[in-house]
């Protein structure tokens, strides 16, 4: 195996978009998630989202989640958003650390805010400026990257070409989204092949679901070209909003107990993790498909 990180920053994102796919939870219940996960180790926690309430009701107690909760110094927590207004929300509560998204497949970026790819871009650069003008950062999300729930496969052009774009316009790191679970290992190469070619110096973040088994195949063939930065999702939570009843985002402890054997550092303490996945379980009370909550960690033995 040729030579994999040292160490990777893992962004817990399962009190956002593991939620915000999932029944609605009290807001104590979010709170106690999110502090749940600031004491596993883990570096970076995407907490809320500030959108419409009617488009995601749940996530419209975002403000109240926020100022309820523990903020552990070690951890970088960071608010999703969709649109300039929701940008503003976020920095007037106090995150220094802004996502936004666009989706490279136009028709998907149509359904979810009504602009083409082009549009939302020509937005989100300024966006960026409003965020940096606050001194705080931007990161550009580029969601349906491996394929689109109405076009089908997104050509790695056009990913790349989204991605050149909002880098040009000022945005500080990207992240790629699997949002429909159609990446593969050799897919995953290509594009983040492509990316690097055309774009060397761009941090890059991963997020990859599972909806069709490869999740942690395609973080493995990412891991092998040196990405570094990863999504995960606690207990594996959020479903397919695609594929009712399917999983959607990679499990976390799933993910730490692969690359921990492998010599990949995550800082995340794995017990600590598989707790906090048990509590997801228990807040949105259905059973979530992480496989190592169900099985424990290879170390655990009988008795
Ligand atoms: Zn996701």
């Amino acid at each position: 195996m040729s030579d994999l990180p040292e160490r990777l920053s893992l962004r817990e994102v399962g009190p956002r978009d593991g939620l915000q796919n999932e029944d609605p939870v009290p807001t104590d219940a979010k709170v106690a998630l999110i502090d749940a996960l600031s004491g596993t180790g883990v570096g970076r926690i995407e907490a809320v989202s500030f959108v419409h309430p009617k488009a995601i009701p749940q996530m419209a107690d975002a403000d109240a989640v926020w100022s309820a909760v523990t903020r552990n110094p070690d951890v970088r927590y960071s608010a999703l958003v969709p649109n300039l207004r929701g940008a503003e929300r976020a920095l007037a509560a106090g995150f220094r650390e802004i996502e936004v998204v666009v989706s490279a497949s136009d028709t998907h970026n149509r359904k979810n805010i009504n602009r083409s790819t082009e549009e939302s871009l020509d937005d989100i650069a300024v966006l960026i400026e409003l965020v940096h003008g606050q001194g705080a950062t931007c990161q550009v999300v580029v969601a349906t990257a491996w394929g689109c729930p109405y076009e089908g496969d997104v050509p790695v052009e056009r990913v790349v070409g989204v991605a050149a774009r909002a880098l040009r316009d000022g945005a500080d790191g990207l992240s790629y989204g699997d949002t429909t679970g159609m990446a593969t290992p050799s897919r995953v190469t290509r594009l983040v092949g492509e990316t690097r070619s055309a774009l060397p110096d761009v941090p890059l973040n991963l997020h990859f679901h599972n909806t069709r088994g490869t999740g942690l195949a395609n973080v493995l063939a990412a891991l092998e070209l040196g990405v570094s930065d990863f999504d995960a999702s606690v207990g594996g939570l959020g479903g397919c909003p695609y594929a009712p009843g399917a999983s959607g985002n990679i499990a976390t402890e799933e993910l730490v107990h692969m690359v921990e054997d492998m010599g990949v550092a995550t800082g995340i303490d794995l017990e600590a993790m598989i707790g906090a996945a048990a509590e997801a379980e228990r807040i949105v009370g259905r059973t979530l498909p992480s496989q190592v909550l169900r099985a424990g960690p290879r170390t655990r033995t009988i008795g």
